[in-house]
């Protein structure tokens, strides 16, 4: 049998393994690997994925059958995206054909056909002077020629067409009969760059990053290290400037762009160019429309979130990942991947520059920095020139709080607001109390599905699980004994309570996501922010993300410590992040502003070095803890995890996994930890536990995973539990 006319294919609806084997039609040419074709599938037919050509199979001949219809000529990706999504998916062990389905927009998924590119009616030379002539029975035709001819030889969209006439079809056939007009299909645009305003003149720091990162010598990964406000975006955009004017696509990634459109409407606001943007709100036409503008390189910039990593672009030439540290660039279900580092891959495989921005960088990024692997242009300054904070640390123990807050914050918190400043408070606990309990016997309120309190919310007197939404009215007494409940602790809920009492001139904005749901909602209270309506901003995590408050003086960490003593290795490094980037919106325009955090450990190590010498202080130490104690970035991990009903079950799995780890070659370059709990273990009713492979060589994991995982995929008692593999996990528990 012919190479090539044999095919494994991955088929729908889950793409899952195992793969098939087929043959290939017995006319035409050859479905390509990263094509779709539609399969036989016991009586009927699936969509699926050709993966590969094979040689032979060990189907027998007679059982092999033909895949019914080619439905892609060509394959969907580009050969380095293909190869990037092959590469993810044996990297991260999730099947081929899952990961491909995944990258598609759900049009394509489910077999529907890749919609030719737009067609454009023109008229033809010989219509000139023509419509006059035309049948005054035949107005219409008149018409649309004369509109033919008004648009030049650019011509008219079909899209546009259809809302001039509305039998424009059958009428602009009838010119094409006369040989009065023709359609065509629209050139890819002049890779001139057409500007829509003038880029800002650089300051000196930012011209030095946009000359150390040359974007036209092939790969190179550059860590842009800049303190929030001190113009990254701006170096993004001198950089997108010069791709584009070489007649290249640029692609920037940013971490949830529902929340954080800024990147996407000020690429827009400087360039004149055909721009997809990719997230989460769009509805599936557009987005097929914007992937398939990306692809066919119609869209000059290419803007999303994570998942835009595996969008094919016909001519590549820059990836911008923006806030890289960002924990949404990793996946956390189903295929979970980590776009930055994918980013990273692309790039390097497409031969072209990548940037990573941030103020707080991840630590990998800053240890690819210490081994030479990605160059580190800093920008050190705020552009408007205003100073980092002037920042404060307050003893809990000798400034007891009240309400939460203490009286050095307080007296911070007044004398900003008299001199006509907004005030932020960082809160991250959403609701009224995290805890309900009773005085005298010490039960307090617990979800009965989850190993989890349930978080009090007096305004809907409502008792509420975090972890799987379980709702319940709080009793009126303890169910207990009858004492009277107490709330302990505090959420953004009371604050805001609090806050409105205690300082009755300045309405409170309050922002997490009980209070802000939807985009519509978000712009409604960020304007009455910039209208200066609200004086106090009180938020969690939300507030951190990217949004400018020109007149904040004062940014005030309620509970510092929350995330210091998490038992999550990178607790210490998110909660730096957090602190700095919420510092960051503080005095945003000439003076410096001014940070308080609260806490009960001043004399934690962390939080000193974080005060004395910045982000870039912190990380070194925290690197050096992170290589002591052989943990990420020096050492690499796969966490695989199960959950169940019973805990019996995902015990009996996870031993039954144990027992077939690879123990020959490089087995003791891994090692597997485990069976261990999840930190919560029971969670929405079922009990969940991992096993954890760690070595100090990536190579080395690979290979075992590539071992191991197919050999668990077999375990008897798999089917009790549900499991996966989280290869560079970004947490344990
Ligand atoms: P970052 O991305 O580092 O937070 P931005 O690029 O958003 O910083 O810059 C912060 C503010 O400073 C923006 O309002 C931007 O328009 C302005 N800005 C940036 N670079 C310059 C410059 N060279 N000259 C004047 N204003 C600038
Ligand atoms: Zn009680
Ligand atoms: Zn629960």
């Amino acid at each position: 049998m012919s190479s090539g006319s044999l095919l494994r294919v991955a088929v729908g609806p889950r793409f899952a393994a195992p793969l098939l084997d087929y043959l290939a039609p017995a006319e035409g040419p050859v479905p390509p690997v990263g094509g779709r074709v539609s399969a036989p599938l016991g009586k009927g037919k699936r969509t699926g994925f050709v993966i590969k050509h094979l040689d032979a199979s060990d189907v027998p001949a007679e059982r092999l059958r033909p895949v019914l219809e080619v439905l892609d000529a060509e394959p969907l990706w580009d050969p380095v995206t293909l190869e990037v999504l092959r590469w993810a998916a044996n990297y991260y062990c999730h099947p081929l054909g899952q990961v491909l389905a995944y990258a598609l927009p759900q049009h394509l998924r489910r077999g529907g056909q890749l919609p030719a590119p737009p067609s454009f009616w023109r008229a033809c030379g010989k219509a000139l002077g023509v419509a006059p002539e035309l049948p005054a029975r035949a107005p219409r035709q008149r018409e649309l020629l004369e509109q033919l001819l008004a648009a030049g030889r650019g011509g008219l969209a079909e899209r546009a067409l259809a809302s001039r006439a509305r039998d424009w079809r059958r009428i602009v056939r009838i010119l094409e009969e006369k040989g009065l007009a023709e359609s065509f299909e629209r050139e890819i645009p002049e890779p001139a760059v057409m500007l829509r305003e003038e880029p800002l003149a650089l300051s000196r720091e930012q011209s030095a990053a946009v000359n150390a990162m040359p974007m036209d010598r092939g790969y190179a990964c550059h860590l842009l290290d800049g303190v929030t406000a001190s113009g990254k975006t701006e170096v993004y955009l001198h950089l997108v400037e010069q791709v584009l004017a070489s007649g290249r696509q640029c692609l920037l990634l940013a971490p949830e762009i529902g929340l954080t459109p800024q990147l996407a409407e000020r690429l827009k606001a400087r360039f004149r160019v055909p721009a997809a943007v990719l997230h989460s709100g769009l509805g599936d036409g557009e987005r097929l429309n914007a992937w398939v503008d990306a692809r066919a390189g119609r869209a000059r910039l290419v803007v999303g979130t994570r998942s835009a990593v595996f969008v094919p672009c016909r001519e590549l030439g820059l990836i911008v990942v923006d806030e890289e540290h960002d924990p949404s660039y990793k996946q956390q279900d189903g295929f979970r991947y980590q776009a930055r580092d994918l980013a990273v891959m692309r790039a390097s495989r497409a031969g072209i520059p990548v940037v990573l921005g941030s103020a707080t960088p991840a630590l990998e990024s800053l240890l690819n920095v210490q081994r030479g692997r990605y160059t580190h242009p800093r920008l050190t300054k705020k552009v408007t020139g205003s100073r980092p904070p002037l920042a404060r640390l307050v003893d809990l123990n000798r400034h007891p709080p009240e309400h939460g807050l203490s009286a050095p914050l307080l007296q911070a918190m007044s004398e900003q607001l008299e001199s006509g400043s907004q005030v932020l408070l960082y809160l991250n606990r959403r609701g009224f109390a995290p805890v309900l309990m009773c005085p005298d016997c010490r039960r307090s309120e617990e979800c009965s599905h989850c190993d989890a309190r349930l978080v009090f919310y007096r305004r809907r007197d409502l008792l509420l699980c975090h972890h799987c939404g379980a709702r319940r009215r709080p009793p009126p007494v303890c169910e207990n004994c009858g004492s009277p409940l107490q709330t302990i602790g505090r959420g953004t809920e009371r604050l805001e309570e609090e806050l409105q009492a205690r300082f009755e001139d300045f309405p409170v904005a309050r922002m997490d996501r009980d209070n802000v749901r939807g985009r519509r909602r978000l712009e409604n209270i960020l304007g009455g922010i910039r209208e200066r309506h609200y004086r106090i901003l009180l938020g969690t995590q939300m507030l951190t993300k990217g949004h400018d408050f020109p007149s904040l003086g004062l940014v005030g960490v309620i509970d510092a410590d929350q995330g210091m003593f998490s038992q999550e290795f990178r607790g210490p490094e998110r909660l730096a992040q957090t602190l700095v980037q919420v510092a960051g919106r503080a005095g945003r325009r000439e003076r410096p502003g001014l940070l308080v955090l609260q806490t009960r450990f001043p004399e934690h190590p962390l939080l000193r070095q974080l005060l004395k010498e910045g982000y870039g202080g912190f990380a070194a130490t925290a690197l050096d803890l992170r290589r002591r104690s052989g943990w990420p970035p020096y050492a690499h991990l796969a966490l695989l995890r199960a959950n169940a009903p019973e805990a019996a079950s995902v015990r009996e799995f996870l031993e039954q996994a144990i027992g077939v780890v690879p123990q020959d070659g490089s087995g003791s370059a891994v090692e597997v930890l485990g069976p261990a709990p999840a930190l919560m273990e029971r969670r929405r009713d079922r009990s969940h536990a991992h096993l954890l492979a760690r070595s100090s060589s990536r190579a080395r994991l690979q290979e075992y995973l590539g071992r191991w995982i197919p050999a668990v995929r077999k375990l008897p008692c798999r089917r009790r539990v549900s499991w996966s593999l989280d290869v560079d996990p970004a947490e344990i528990g």
